[in-house]
């Protein structure tokens, strides 16, 4: 499995903006890689990220739209931590620390029906899904797991949704159309964009002056419902 800081998936560049992580993955990240994906149920990357700060769990990487309606992919955990945007609690299952990667596809996921992004944030998004599938082994499939069953989650490689993982009672993403992200992850396949390189240590102009002022402009802004609930994973 890759480690450290990617610079693309497939064919989209990848922006660094580190976060703190929950430590290096255990062994069973690596016989099972498990993928989990959220929703931020905000608006923005900016709102997002004021999030992470507020409540130490950032995921590995953010999909979506900026304030300035541009799509960006920012990873904030090197491959081979974990993050810490799901709860774990002592004892049960391991959550966090088993798992390769998250993501966090900024918007609100629909109550009631299937859905999936649009096509200017499905395409970056399917690229890391297949990027993550080419680097680190995360099978193209979701396992649904609606009881949040610890032996399923102990059984299976694959992509959860955060409302498939034990210890959690988050319901993001909802009903996504995990079937049509796999299909276009698979499309990439079919004309294989360049490998990307995966650097050790977040790239030296990782904070650019406009994310500088992004974060400084994201410390006051309130945080959005998102990731570990009230408790944020692996505190105290
Ligand atoms: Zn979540």
């Amino acid at each position: 499995m890759q480690k450290g800081w990617l610079s693309h998936a497939g064919v989209y560049p990848v922006d660094h903006v580190p976060f703190e992580d929950a430590g290096p993955l255990l062994p069973d990240a690596y016989a099972h890689p498990r993928g989990i994906q959220h929703t931020t149920e905000g608006s923005t990357v900016e709102g997002a990220l004021a999030a992470y700060r507020a409540r130490r769990c950032a995921p590995t990487f953010t999909v979506g739209y900026d304030a300035k309606r541009k799509v960006r992919i920012i990873q904030h955990v090197p491959l081979g931590n974990a993050a810490r945007a799901v709860e774990n609690h002592p004892g049960g299952v391991e959550t966090n620390r088993v798992t390769v990667a998250q993501i966090e596809l900024v918007g609100i996921s629909p109550v009631g029906r299937a859905w999936q992004p649009d096509d200017p944030v499905l395409a970056p998004l399917a690229a890391v899904y297949w990027q993550l599938w080419k680097s680190c082994g995360i099978p193209l499939a979701h396992i649904a797991n609606p009881l949040r069953s610890g032996d399923v989650w102990d059984a299976h490689a694959g992509w959860f949704g955060h409302a498939d993982v034990p210890e959690n009672a988050h319901v993001d993403p909802r009903d996504l159309r995990y079937a049509n992200v796999f299909a276009r992850a698979h499309a990439f396949s079919i004309i294989p964009p360049r490998p990307p390189k995966v650097r050790p240590n977040p790239r030296p102009k990782m904070l650019a002056p406009g994310v500088a002022v992004m974060l400084l402009r994201a410390r006051k802004t309130p945080a959005a419902a998102l990731c570990g609930g009230a408790r944020p994973s692996l505190l105290a």
